[in-house]
């Protein structure tokens, strides 16, 4: 007993030093509230003569009702993590877009689908490619990520674990648009008409000029942890279990707190061969260049250099938006740090 006072103070001194620990490490993990996101819906040739003033007013309806759903999970303190899933299922589940209920047709007449998300905290990732029957690819890549011990897994194999863990799965009827389909038949009539002018079967020829359309999401929480995602039905009349970007961490899809989140589309071989997003984020780490100068380098001078095109939206630890595409247009939309919402289309 006659020890308790001076128990009773280590043990007060220890508290104070222990909640001065605690409010450190806060501090650490928790720079700031900004919050902000960014999603996209494609990037390609989306021109305005080309587009009714219904099927805008329609892109711009959903594209307004993803973004705003991921803002107000991070508004009310939710992750990033959930913000990019929420986001990017609104845009699965829409017609318009090429991912989960959008998704283009193979050559062979099928829906194959691929999916990745990655979180910036842990750099933990999930990835998913090459399903027929998941209705929306993103919980799946979340799942991997999550209850899995592997970052990807691929088209039988990924439905089974998706059966395991209770992650909706449809008829690959569901997938069927008549937009879609006949996309199909004028992209095989293309090809028909140019294979006949070719000397030889050129892929680069066979995949020209088709519209790109994946769907993608970028998030930074209030915490300070950056994620993103991305999720596709690939490219129309794609061949022999072609997989693209989209589900390639580094690619398609990178997310570090250090540096940047990353979600690409656009022709997906290009993608691949140059890392886009994981070039994104290097630039910054070892080159020490803004998001903005990083984003400007990977998609106006490396991937068209290549012969590839497409873009890219990405959020920088400060909350700095970019949406970088070299293409004709990008839907695309965004909050920013200060709750300023844009939604766009065109150049
Ligand atoms: N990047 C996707 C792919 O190559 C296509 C797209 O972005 O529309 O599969």
């Amino acid at each position: 007993m006659k020890n308790f006072p001076l128990f009773t103070i280590v043990v007060a001194i220890l508290c104070t030093s222990c909640d001065k620990k605690e409010k450190a490490t806060e501090i650490a993990t928790t720079p700031s509230e900004k919050f902000c996101i960014v999603i996209h819906g494609g990037a390609g040739t989306i021109l305005k003569e080309n587009m009714s003033d219904s099927l805008e007013a329609e892109y711009n309806r959903v594209l307004d009702l993803a973004v705003s759903k991921g803002y107000e999970i991070l508004k009310n303190g939710g992750t990033s993590l959930d913000a990019v899933t929420q986001a990017i299922m609104i845009l699965e589940d829409s017609p318009l877009f090429n991912a989960g209920k959008g998704a283009v047709f193979t050559n062979e007449g099928k829906n194959e689908l691929d999916a990745s998300i990655m979180d910036g905290k842990s750099k933990a990732a999930g990835s998913v490619a090459s399903v027929t029957r998941v209705k929306n690819p993103i919980t799946l890549a979340r799942a991997i990520m999550e209850v899995s011990e592997h970052v990807m897994m691929v088209g039988l194999g990924a439905e089974k674990f998706a059966e395991q863990n209770g992650i909706e799965l449809v008829d690959p009827s569901y997938f069927f648009t008549e937009k879609r389909w006949e996309g199909l038949q004028k992209a095989k009539e293309r090809e028909k008409i140019e294979l006949d002018h070719a000397a030889a079967i050129n892929y680069d020829l066979l995949i020209k000029n088709q519209k790109f359309g994946t769907v993608g999401c970028v998030a930074l929480d209030k915490k300070g942890n950056i994620a993103a995602g991305t999720s596709t039905g690939g490219m129309t009349n794609k061949r022999y279990g072609r997989v693209g970007d989209a589900p390639i961490i580094g690619a398609g899809t990178y997310a570090d707190n250090a540096t940047c989140g990353v979600s690409a589309t656009g022709w997906g071989e290009f993608f691949i061969r140059n890392v886009v997003a994981y070039d994104i984020a290097a630039q910054m780490q070892y080159k020490k260049v803004t998001l903005g100068e990083a984003a400007k380098e990977t998609i106006q001078k490396k991937v068209p250099e290549m012969g590839g095109d497409g873009g890219i939206i990405a959020i920088d630890k400060e909350g700095n938006i970019v949406m970088e595409f070299n293409t004709a247009g990008m839907y695309r939309a965004a909050i920013d740090i200060n709750g300023k919402k844009i939604i766009e289309i065109y150049k």
